[in-house]
């Protein structure tokens, strides 16, 4: 069957995007898939008759969450000078971070995500409260996470390093990899049939030979415009959501190589179903695990099942989550104040023009 957004497959189109589109479906409105954000309002988007550049447009009032991210399918129109991102369907997932500075106001990285794929180098050394951090922002985005162990060719024997990294995330999928090799690939192309695959991980975790190695033949073609810096390194990119050619979708930011957590609370107990499960045995329900009678977790710490540092990690990660809650409660407060103080001033206005007429 031809529709008219046939030519989107490749970018993701899906069941989801037809029917969050269909209620926009009019004249003078097309699906787009947006695959990268720029400063300054525009964006570059994928649309049924080829990449277009946009105006990120109106969509938005002042919540950042709500601005048009990679990945985001979006309504474009016509607006005065060019197409204009109109409305933004709603999102199946997303991966908010907080920014760096003071104010902790989320920002989307990257949305309708369906596999987060964890880079994590076995040739560097395994740094798995970072694993478990990582986790929890996939958990948190509503994607599944996926644990992908490169340069497994410069490590003689992975199977310890192998059995850590995948005891800090139960309930993922553990693939080891290596481009050089070129084993894996294959399993990850595999799993990213038909989906939104996007890379986490910190650099030198192997993510530029991964996104290569699964671009294939098109990597050079679609991927870098300006090739190197004077470093040696890939700089400018083209694109961040790349259509693989086994099908499915790549996208990799480089704001997402640094991450923070944001409001992952949801995923902070599911990178650690582990620990949770331990705590709902403990013989009182309020257990603070410090020196309570029948404490699961302090007896799993005694016996070396659960290691001290995943407990410590999961404490940290908990309290950072808290704080960030905290910070958040505070902005709305403040938001909510001035609105607050607007609409008293509005009705005052009201009020004196009433009396003026009523004069
Ligand atoms: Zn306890």
């Amino acid at each position: 069957m031809h529709t008219p957004h046939t030519p989107l497959l490749r970018y993701g189109w899906d069941e989801h995007a037809e029917r969050g589109y269909a209620p926009h479906a009019a004249a003078g409105f097309r699906p787009a898939r947006i695959l990268r954000v720029d400063r300054g309002g525009r964006c570059l988007a994928a649309t049924g008759d080829g990449t277009v550049r946009a105006d990120t447009g109106p969509v938005s009032g002042t919540d950042p969450t709500a601005q048009p991210c990679t990945g985001d399918w979006a309504v474009l129109a016509d607006g005065p000078t060019g197409p204009l991102v109109h409305a933004l369907l709603p999102r199946r997932t997303a991966f908010l971070r907080s920014t760096s500075s003071k104010r902790s106001d989320g920002q989307v990285l990257a949305a309708n995500v369906d596999v987060a794929i964890i880079a994590v180098s076995l040739a560097a050394e395994l740094d798995l409260g970072r694993l478990e951090r990582f986790a929890a922002l996939a958990w948190a985005s509503g994607a599944q996470p996926l644990l992908a162990l490169t340069k497994a060719d410069l490590v003689p024997d992975v199977t310890h390093l192998y059995a850590d990294a995948a005891a800090a995330v139960p309930g993922v999928d553990v693939l080891t990899l290596s481009a050089v090799a070129g084993t894996g690939t294959a399993e990850l192309a595999q799993r990213l049939r038909g989906r939104t695959g996007v890379l986490l991980g910190v650099s030198g975790a192997g993510k530029s030979t991964l996104v290569n190695a699964l671009l294939g033949e098109e990597a050079s073609a679609v991927r870098a415009t300006r090739d190197r810096d004077g470093k040696g390194r890939h700089t400018t990119t083209h694109r961040e959501l790349f259509p693989l050619p086994g099908g499915g979708v790549l996208i990799d930011t480089p704001g997402l190589r640094g991450v923070g957590l944001w409001d992952a609370d949801a995923g902070v107990e599911q990178a650690f179903t582990d620990v949770e499960a331990l705590a709902a045995r403990c013989r009182f329900p309020d257990c603070g695990h410090r020196s309570e009678p029948g404490c699961a977790v302090l007896a799993a710490l005694a016996d070396g099942s659960l290691p001290h540092r995943r407990w410590e990690s999961y404490g940290k990660l908990q309290r950072e989550s808290a704080r960030l809650a905290a910070r958040t409660d505070a902005r709305l407060r403040a938001e909510h104040r001035k609105e607050f103080k607007r609409r008293q001033q509005e009705g005052r206005h009201a009020m004196e023009r009433k009396r003026g007429r009523l004069r």
